[in-house]
């Protein structure tokens, strides 16, 4: 530096060349070096932001902003944490509308989604700040808050404020829609159950939903605690019985639909039918409360016997490349006549073998394996396909997956919902990796958002469904879709006016 000043003012000799270009060639690093930290700044930042907006997709419901479902468990079990450290109780409160069913066929889905809405806004508002508030499907609300286990009445006028601020109304542009609530609480508190206390988060939701669905049966529009006193937990249990036995004998389960969709084509291939419970004193009840207890008092087969033969009447209607996916439980996989009974319950009812495919979860595979095996042969043989549910939960082995000829793999949506967090989406890919090592196709359940459904098409081909595509819905609601993609059969599009009347009277009755 010292020659070039002096070369600059004319005493001395110039600079040694080698020196200089050392010189520029660090000058040159630095700012090469400095550009690059700059960039990298920002791309860190840019990426955070992403994850960011990944994490909130994944935890929050798109339409209500609220906490979905998976993220409340977590956020309860946190909560739980922190409070019973410092001696304090968690009440979980679940909320759900009584007539919002009826809201939606007067008003259609675009005036329900922004009822949603608005509800959502006015529990926030009585909620005191803080307060993790979910929407855990359809109409289904939930919060967790934490009180003084001396003092659960404070839990009861939060629950008071809720009602008096919703009696009022929701309004909408001037339109007032009315609604009522049943709600259920639990607490981890083991005075409050009377006898054990809770250890998890997943039994205090189960807990407070039972405690919804007494809400609903002692009248609805009423909140109700959860008491595990034996005689309380057995009559509900003998209510929910003999409900049961009565609902399959007058036909209150009907089958939902879920769309099935080819993730890269973006078409609808097929329905998976799931089943719903149209009780007359507790409104629509999910299969998690119905399908266990009848399972354990033994009427499973029949009431999946009634469904499907509902179905594939259903089925007929719709194009007849639309395939139909029916859930079998592992207690009529135990029947060894089951093949034999779905065989002939097809050529009964005329419907293609073709276009079923009955999905078995792996629990079914360690009870007895070699009757499972001939059973989805024999099946497999009459050309119904057979796909394993589920996949990832339970205890399939992989010499199991090889021996057994399932042509389709099912990916659990505990796995597909993660798959914005980085293992999970390498669980996922392992399994689509085994899937195409074995040459069994893919279906990914519990697609919610854009961001899972561009990571699964970076995967493979793979089918997939979930709430993107839209919610289980009825057969009167299937049959307006299809028609609006002109995708009825003959017999769906000959299907006369009064036809399509009966059949809305009838979803009207159930409900
Ligand atoms: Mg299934």
């Amino acid at each position: 530096m010292q020659s070039i000043v002096r070369s600059t003012f004319g005493s001395g000799t110039g600079p040694d060349h080698l020196l200089v270009n050392a010189m520029l060639l660090n000058i040159a690093l630095i700012i090469f070096g400095w550009r690059r930290y700059r960039d990298l700044t920002k791309e860190i930042a840019e990426r955070r932001k992403a994850e960011e907006t990944a994490r909130k997709l994944a935890e929050t419901d798109p339409l209500t902003e609220c906490l979905n479902r998976r993220s409340m468990e977590r956020t309860t079990n946190e909560l739980r944490r922190v409070s019973n450290d410092y001696g304090q109780a968690v009440a979980f409160v679940m909320i759900d509308l009584d007539n919002f069913k009826q809201v939606n066929d007067m008003n259609g889905h675009g005036i329900g989604d922004r009822v949603l809405t608005s509800l959502a806004e006015q529990l926030r508002q009585c909620l005191p700040g803080g307060t993790p508030l979910a929407r855990l499907g359809g109409d289904e609300f939930a919060f967790a808050i934490s009180y003084d286990p001396s003092n659960p009445a404070r839990v009861d006028d939060i629950v008071s404020k809720l009602f008096e601020s919703v009696c009022g109304g929701i309004d909408l542009d001037g339109t007032t829609i009315h609604c009522t609530m049943s709600i259920g609480i639990a607490s981890d508190h083991s005075s409050q159950s009377r006898n054990d206390a809770i250890t998890d988060g997943e039994k205090l939701m189960h807990r407070a939903d039972i405690a919804m669905y007494q809400a609903k049966k002692s009248g609805k529009n009423r909140h109700f605690w959860f008491q595990s006193t034996v005689e309380n937990e057995l009559r509900f249990r003998n209510e929910l019985e003999a409900g049961i036995r009565r609902g399959v004998r007058n036909g209150e389960f009907v089958p939902y639909y879920e769309q099935q969709i080819d993730l890269d084509s973006g078409e609808l291939v097929g329905f998976e039918m799931l089943a719903r419970w149209n009780t007359p004193d507790m409104g629509v009840v999910n299969p998690e409360i119905f399908i266990p207890i009848a399972e354990e008092i033994g009427v499973i087969g029949e009431l999946s016997e009634q469904l499907m033969v509902q179905a594939f009447d259903d089925a007929k209607e719709w194009d007849p490349k639309l395939t139909l996916s029916v859930n079998i439980s592992p207690v009529q996989m135990r029947d060894r006549w089951f093949s034999q009974r779905l065989l002939k319950l097809l050529f009964e009812h005329n419907f293609p073998a073709q276009r079923l495919e009955i999905e078995i979860t792996e629990t079914c595979l360690h009870e007895n394996i070699g009757l499972v095996r001939s059973m989805i042969s024999s099946l497999r043989n009459q050309g119904v396909k057979v796909s394993l549910d589920d996949f990832g939960t339970g205890y399939a082995s992989l010499s199991q997956l090889r021996t057994l000829p399932f042509d389709r793999i099912k990916i659990d949506r505990s796995f597909v919902r993660e798959l914005n967090y980085r293992d999970s989406s390498k669980i996922v890919d392992a399994i689509v990796s085994l899937g195409n090592g074995l040459e069994m196709p893919i279906t990914a359940e519990g697609i919610e958002n854009e961001a899972i459904l561009e990571t699964l098409r970076r995967m493979g081909q793979l089918k997939g469904q979930g709430y993107l595509y839209g919610h289980p819905e009825p057969a009167v609601r299937v049959i307006e879709r299809l028609r609006g993609q002109g995708r009825l059969s003959k017999a769906g599009e000959n299907r006369n006016d009064s036809g399509a009347v009966t059949d809305e009277l009838a979803d009207q009755r159930r409900a």
